[in-house]
């Protein structure tokens, strides 16, 4: 059934208008031969009150409407599977024809985040991580990407979850910055007052260190930058991630420092991912070198222990090997946190995420 919609999206030579950003969606609208601010219009139906029935959209002209119906439709792939974590995590999947994406949605006190996948699979095969190991198949559409969190507010409010979403990470399947148009584009959706409507500050991209594609960002949208960092010298980095080897740590680091030069949203500097990985990363000597590596980047360091999958050879480094690991970092003048695993039950946590809805986890 599934497979036969998307089959048939394909091709389909209308627009589907979860694919614009605003400045496509006013020129869309002109090309039908409607007012630029029918656009606006438009935007809030379909993000303010999740309508895809243009009959509904009332405040549209009839003749409008038509020509809307003519040219476009409004479509969303729905989530096929949940599951719910002990913790309130929920996990969906997306079945896109054969293939299938993830988005978690994570309560917290006082936020509510959800977290959206920017490709199904990923090519770069970093060692410690499950979506890496199933290789890569494609990007996502514009509209795949947004219908996540149009899909995960329409569940919300279903399920009478009171917290709509707060913040929203491009930390699910994939690496955000080899899909640079179409994440940029549904990113402007995001922030856009008549999208999504969410601050800069909410919203958060995460990347391995692709980094010509960092500059090119800044000049594109800004956001809150975390970076997968995982180790601080190239010798372990190239070890366990890779493209390391293509955009060694100085390039990295040089164009996240060129990024947070001009961007607004990181005021705090930005976020150091670091994976805790037995006896690869979390030695004492490791956290001084660190320390060392980031003394020009303003940063704040999230420790995050390893998740672990079936078949990986690594281990998750004990809890009194990342805290003194965190000490070191603390001492040296760094806001260092501890990241706490949300979802692990259901595979939903970091690095977990592989399209199945059930997998064993060996700890
Ligand atoms: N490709 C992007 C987005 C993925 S975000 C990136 O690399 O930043 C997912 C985060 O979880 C990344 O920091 C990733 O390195 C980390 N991760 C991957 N596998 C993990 C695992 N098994 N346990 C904990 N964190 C993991």
């Amino acid at each position: 059934m599934n497979q036969n919609i998307n089959i048939l999206n394909n091709l389909n030579p209308k627009i589907n208008l979860l694919d614009l950003n605003y400045a496509e969606m006013q020129d869309f609208i002109v090309s039908l031969g409607a007012k630029k601010f029918s656009a606006q219009q438009i935007m809030r139906w379909i993000y303010k009150h999740n309508c895809s029935d243009f009959d509904q959209m009332l405040n549209l002209k009839k003749t409008i409407r038509n020509e809307l119906k003519k040219e476009s439709y409004i479509f969303s792939p729905k989530f096929t599977e949940e599951q719910i974590s002990n913790d309130g995590t929920i996990k969906w999947i997306t079945s896109l024809g054969d293939q299938k994406i993830e988005t978690v949605y994570i309560p917290d006190k006082k936020r509510s985040t959800i977290c959206i996948s920017s490709q199904v699979g990923c090519s770069l095969k970093c060692k410690f991580c499950a979506t890496g190991e199933k290789g890569f198949n494609r990007n996502l559409k514009v509209s795949e990407i947004i219908s996540q969190v149009w899909e995960a507010n329409k569940i919300l409010k279903q399920k009478k979850i009171e917290k709509s979403i707060t913040n929203i990470v491009f930390m699910g399947m994939g690496e955000p910055l080899l899909n640079l148009k179409n994440v940029v584009s549904a990113l402007k959706i995001i922030l856009d007052k008549n999208g999504f409507n969410l601050s800069k500050h909410r919203v958060t991209l995460s990347t391995v260190g692709i980094a010509p594609a960092i500059d090119k960002l800044i000049d594109m949208v800004d956001i809150g930058l975390a970076i997968s960092l995982h180790a601080p010298t190239d010798i372990i980095r190239n070890s366990i991630i890779p493209i390391n080897k293509k955009y060694n740590i100085s390039l990295f680091l040089n164009s996240v420092s060129r990024y947070l030069k001009k961007s607004k949203a990181n005021r705090g500097g930005v976020t150091i991912e670091y994976v805790m990985l037995s006896g690869v990363n979390d030695s004492n000597k490791n956290a001084f070198e660190l320390s060392n590596i980031l003394k020009k980047v303003p940063s704040k360091i999230n420790l995050i222990p390893w998740n672990p999958f079936l078949n990986s050879s690594f281990t998750c480094s004990d809890i009194e090997r990342i805290n003194i690991f965190a000490n070191i970092l603390r001492k040296k003048g760094f806001t260092t946190t501890i990241r706490k695993n949300r979802g692990q039950d259901i595979n939903a946590a970091c690095g977990q995420l592989t399209g199945n809805i059930i997998a064993h986890i060996k700890n």
